[in-house]
């Protein structure tokens, strides 16, 4: 098991990233200088809770709960409408993770370039999917909760996912036999997306 440190209460954000529109969606986070590869850009804080915790949560949701899986069963639920939880996801991404609540520039940004994310560096949660539209050259189409299961991602983040991803991907090639196999739900209540919406 990963030991992991506490979460500061609340999230850092390099001053210089402003939330700007978002050519992928919405708003985003955009770079006003140049940054070099390395740089942590944002520090997720927050809260701890179990996926009970997290599920009854989501159910309960007004507004967008805005979380990541940091260890197994473990999560950060983030204060509501902080800065640093405006990143979106890209499948070609100019962040990934340095650490357990850390993001950091993958490559040399230049000034007014929007910082994101791969979601599936951070999504662990089988029944979580998400179409994409974020228009590089790589982009897979839909982004889901098993995704960190792909070779190909595996290889280009190498290190750089939340603990919880890393362990299992180190722990081998998935067995589809195994105690947590991809298969259909087996719990007593049906996972639900992350956003909580309902279709
Ligand atoms: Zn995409």
């Amino acid at each position: 098991m990963t030991a992991w440190p506490p979460p500061a209460p609340d999230c850092w954000l390099l001053p210089s990233v402003k939330v700007r529109p978002s050519a992928i969606a919405g708003v985003g986070l955009v770079a006003t200088t140049d940054l070099p590869a390395g740089a942590p850009v944002s520090r997720l804080g927050g809260r701890l809770v179990t996926t009970s915790e997290l599920r009854r949560l989501l159910a309960g949701a007004t507004a967008y709960v805005d979380t990541i899986t940091v260890a197994s069963g473990v999560h950060l639920v983030l204060p509501p409408d902080r800065p640093a939880g405006k990143g979106n996801h890209s499948c070609d991404p100019g962040l990934w993770w340095a650490g357990p609540y850390t993001l950091a520039t993958r490559r040399p940004i230049a000034a007014g370039e929007e910082l994101t994310n791969d979601y599936a560096t951070s999504t662990g949660e089988p029944a979580f999917t998400m179409p994409c539209r974020c228009g590089t050259s790589s982009c897979r189409g839909i982004v889901t909760g098993a995704d960190w299961a792909r070779p190909d991602l595996q290889q280009r983040y190498g290190d750089h996912w939340v603990p919880a991803l890393l362990d299992r991907i180190r722990s081998g090639p998935s067995d589809r036999s195994g105690p947590s196999g991809p298969s259909g739900p087996s719990g007593p209540s049906g996972p639900s997306g992350p956003s909580g919406q309902e279709a």
